[in-house]
């Protein structure tokens, strides 16, 4: 993979910027999270609580990974590949995993860390996806803990001596932490090694990470025990040079379906952008989370306010902002139920959380890898989302100038624009989006009816004629005028626009001056648009000006045909509010919302996200059910022996009420 997908470095922010400076002296603010300018507070509490972690009595081992999956999560069976990974992990033998967002990665490594003997070891890049994890599994009753620069001296001593007693099922390690607790884990029992996110490894993504290459030592050092690689970056480059950088060419690879059904992909012309995407806030999501990336700092801020004045919880993320306030940010975000986060696209990776109900998109990713990935934060919890993205004949111009004008060599830029081409291609397509997306990744697949070419199917036209007219203009304005201009100028030409600048120019004595009336001017933009990603016209120079292609003779001399999407008009879900992500009766959907209710207290309290406490599918499976006792209760998907022993009783109540 290049890293010409990629914003500029510049939007980068390095993920350990997203915890407090080290300081031993550090105590998490006292307003359950949500404001005191660090990320992840409450875990921390939680962690440095004395009857959480380490002196939970120990828990006998599970017989079995069914047994695990169903004593310590509530779940009745293993989706897909989970059982056959976790079952080669207990065996002792090495994985790579390649499974998209949602898919399940964590159980992979999570049982049979409970099932083996020993600790099991978890490398993971960021610091609050590390945090939440741990939340999440204190909550299940596994005996949790993490070491990373946050702590003070004196907690990490405690999770050294918890470690070496035996007393923790799952540690989770910052991968820079790795070289100094070495003799730590030579003399701790360790049931496997687990590298998650494991494309940070790979030089020429966006998410590289220098520590993840000294990870190959934990074959060198500890050569006996399994290690599982996870990441959801579906390129077979990507799967290579992590087998070979973390010296897992033995292991067996698995490779998941990349689909994500629950998603609606949506890719609509950018007009009013902003005023579409506060309907789609509006009519489809109100009051759900959703990520809004933007491709500049400036627009990020501008959208938030915008979107902010027009009564959305909306707030802004990008490298520009102090450590601080992206903290706070990310931990709203994070914890809070309903708030949009406008970001540039440093805002994203290893985000858990798995009710964010759609990603937009105003500006146009630079690839498909990038939207892919971005777009692939909706709706981990498979419920539906919405992918919607606004894209515009600005966005082609400029982003072919980026390429032009920018400092790579002939064959960087030759890759940066094979991967625009290709998200050009996405856009234009009148197939199904889906189909395209997967196709790209290799995966063959059927018309998804869950797009918007599937539900509303563009009509082609035959484009060749107003192409021609449009090609002609400027082959005239550069012969008979000897000059080039942008494409809204050409538009004005071809619809005979009576303009000063026209006139002034003496443009209005082209021969093709008026002879576009057939089309209208957003109809004539979408032409130019078309013809750019088609590689028929190509821009040049500071103004972006219209420049002809090879292919542009082949379409003058009537050797090529031209087809255009004409555009429909949109697609929308029908308006919805906050249901249930199974359908419920007038008086399930009630007790749902005050199981809702009930669940923001509790995790409020915690000062942990209100997902870790229970989903919002088990949510509705209690109040689908109406369990009457205990059993009943643990009859429920999700419902867990630790979280029945915790919360059974609080449930029942609000049940019975
Ligand atoms: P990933 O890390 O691949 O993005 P997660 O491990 O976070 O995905 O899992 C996504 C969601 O699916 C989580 O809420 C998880 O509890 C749930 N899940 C995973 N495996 C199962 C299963 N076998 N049965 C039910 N739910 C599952
Ligand atoms: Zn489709």
């Amino acid at each position: 993979m290049s890293d010409a997908q990629w914003g500029s470095p510049d939007d980068w922010v390095p993920p350990d910027e997203w915890a407090p400076p080290e300081d031993d002296g550090w105590l998490p603010p006292d307003d359950g999270g949500h404001g005191g300018g660090a990320p992840v507070p409450a875990s921390v509490a939680a962690q440095a609580a004395p009857a959480v972690a380490a002196t939970a009595p120990p828990r006998p081992r599970p017989a079995s990974p069914i047994d695990a999956l169903r004593s310590v999560w509530g779940y009745d069976a293993f989706r897909d590949q989970q059982a056959e990974i976790i079952d080669s992990l207990v065996a002792g033998d090495d994985a790579i995993v390649l499974m998209p967002t949602g898919g399940g990665k964590s159980l992979c490594y999570q049982v049979p860390s409970l099932v083996r003997e020993g600790t099991g070891v978890i490398v993971s890049p960021l610091i609050a996806l590390m945090h939440d994890q741990v939340d999440a599994l204190l909550q299940l009753g596994v005996r949790a803990a993490y070491l990373n620069s946050t702590q003070s001296i004196d907690e990490r001593r405690q999770v050294e001596r918890d470690l070496l007693a035996g007393e923790l099922d799952m540690l989770y390690l910052a991968p820079e932490r790795l070289p100094v607790v070495g003799d730590l884990l030579d003399r701790a029992r360790i049931a496997l090694f687990a590298i998650d996110e494991a494309h940070c490894v790979s030089q020429w993504g966006h998410d590289f990470r220098p520590d993840y290459l000294q990870l190959s030592i934990l074959h060198e050092r500890w050569p006996t025990i399994p290690r599982i690689a996870l990441t959801a970056t579906a390129t077979s480059e990507t799967r290579a040079e992590i087998a070979e950088r973390l010296d897992l060419q033995g292991a067996r690879v698995y490779v998941s379906s990349f689909d994500r059904p629950n998603i609606q992909y949506r890719i609509a012309p950018k007009q009013d952008a902003r005023g579409q995407l506060l309907r789609i806030i509006r009519e489809e999501h109100p009051g759900e989370a959703g990520i809004v990336y933007c491709l500049s700092r400036k627009s990020v801020e501008q959208t938030a306010t915008w979107l902010a004045a027009n009564g959305v919880e909306a707030l802004p993320y990008h490298a520009g902002l102090d450590a601080g306030t992206r903290a706070r940010n990310q931990s709203r975000f994070l914890r809070e139920d309903g708030v949009v986060m406008c970001a540039t696209i440093a805002f994203g990776m290893g985000i858990d959380k798995p009710d964010v109900r759609f990603v937009a998109h105003m500006d146009l990713p630079k690839s498909v890898e990038g939207y892919y990935q971005e777009t692939g934060r909706a709706g981990r919890d498979g419920e539906p989302s919405t992918a919607w993205l606004a894209y515009g004949l600005q966005d082609v111009v400029q982003q072919r100038r980026m390429i032009e004008e920018g400092d790579g060599d002939r064959q960087r830029k030759r890759a940066q624009t094979l991967h625009l081409d290709a998200m050009l291609a996405l856009c234009e397509t009148v197939e199904c989006r889906r189909q395209q997306l997967l196709g790209y990744f290799g995966e063959p697949s059927e018309r998804c009816g869950n797009c918007d070419t599937c539900l509303a199917p563009p009509e082609t036209l035959d484009g060749t004629v107003p192409a021609q007219k449009l090609l002609s203009t400027i082959v005239r304005l550069q012969r008979e005028h000897r000059q080039s201009y942008g494409a809204g100028h050409h538009v004005d030409i071809l619809l005979g626009k009576d303009t000063e600048r026209i006139r002034r120019l003496g443009h209005d004595r082209l021969t093709t001056y008026g002879i576009g009336g057939e089309l209208s001017e957003q109809e004539w933009r979408g032409v130019v648009r078309q013809l750019l990603a088609q590689g028929v016209l190509r821009v040049q120079g500071e103004y972006g000006v219209l420049a002809l292609t090879d292919a542009a003779a082949e379409v003058l001399g009537g050797r090529r045909e031209v087809r255009l999407r004409r555009e429909q008009e949109r697609v929308r879900r029908s308006a919805k509010a906050k249901a249930a992500p199974i359908a419920l009766d007038d008086a399930q959907q009630e007790l749902y919302q005050r199981l809702r209710a009930w669940r923001s207290e509790v995790a409020k309290e915690q000062g942990v996200p209100a997902y870790v406490v229970f989903s919002d599918a088990t949510l509705a499976g209690i109040a689908a059910s109406r369990p009457a006792d205990e059993a009943g209760l643990r009859g429920v998907s999700g419902v867990g022996d630790a979280k029945l022993e915790r919360y059974g009783a609080a449930v029942l109540e609000v049940v019975g009420t």
